[in-house]
């Protein structure tokens, strides 16, 4: 009897240990702070090798219709069409976030494709916890710099706290990208006509990286290595807008 007795308060004191173990190892899983490895960055490298003119809703349930997929514009000193240097940053960028631990998730990896800004979004809502929309500028020669923007909280068609997350996530990047390029920081700018942005449910911003019809931009973006500083930058406001930094 008396060695019954002892097995049963061993058994008594592993099962109780085990309990405490769990217990704690609950709590800390709980608390665990959230990885890289956690997080999925989607990046759409803004159009391709010919626009699509057809129509779709600016946004869900918009009686309003844009065109598929604007043609973009080209470097007036390089001749780069934006679609071109919009994919070769968008791989950068990619390969910069996979390298710092984030998975990646992107629109097209090709020019020669179809896909809509409606499309789009659609694909980054799916798997992604942020949209990133690559773009570059055309206007007057003069014109010089890079902005992001941003739905603002008066948007029709996104919830009013991703809203306010794009805004933060447009402020990081573009923080960071003019910090980490010599592209001037024109600002930011809420804009709640673009319908790869309407059709998001995660927090989105588009980064106009500079502006191909100026020179000093156009020449600047076209170089492989300032593509890399780019994404590099770029890289750096995920993290800052994830408080890695
Ligand atoms: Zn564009």
């Amino acid at each position: 009897m008396k060695n019954v007795a002892k097995r049963l308060l061993a058994a008594t004191l592993t099962l109780s240990v085990l309990v405490a173990c769990v217990g704690i190892s609950g709590v800390g899983a709980s608390a665990k702070k959230r990885q890289r490895s956690d997080l999925t960055i989607g990046i759409d490298p803004g159009h391709q090798s010919r626009g699509n003119f057809s129509t779709e809703p600016m946004g869900p349930g918009s009686s309003t219709k844009k065109i598929k997929v604007a043609g973009g514009t080209h470097g007036t000193t390089s001749g780069i069409p934006e679609y071109k240097l919009t994919l070769a940053v968008a791989k950068y960028l990619k390969k910069e976030l996979k390298a710092r631990g984030y998975k990646v998730v992107m629109t097209r990896s090709r020019n020669d494709v179809d896909i809509s800004n409606k499309e789009r979004a659609e694909k980054l809502n799916k798997k992604c916890n942020i949209a990133i929309r690559l773009h570059a500028d055309g206007a007057a020669a003069s014109a010089n710099g890079a902005s992001a923007l941003y739905p603002s909280t008066k948007n029709p068609y996104l919830k009013e706290s991703v809203c306010k997350k794009s805004k933060k996530l447009s402020e990081k990047l573009l923080t960071a990208y003019c910090k980490g390029t010599s592209i001037r920081k024109r600002g930011l700018s809420a804009r709640d006509d673009l319908t790869g942005t309407n059709w998001s449910k995660i927090p989105v911003a588009l980064i106009e990286m500079g502006f191909m019809t100026n020179r000093s931009d156009d020449t600047y973006m076209a170089k492989t290595k300032n593509q890399k500083a780019m994404a590099k930058a770029l890289a750096d406001g995920v993290d800052a807008y994830y408080g890695f930094d």
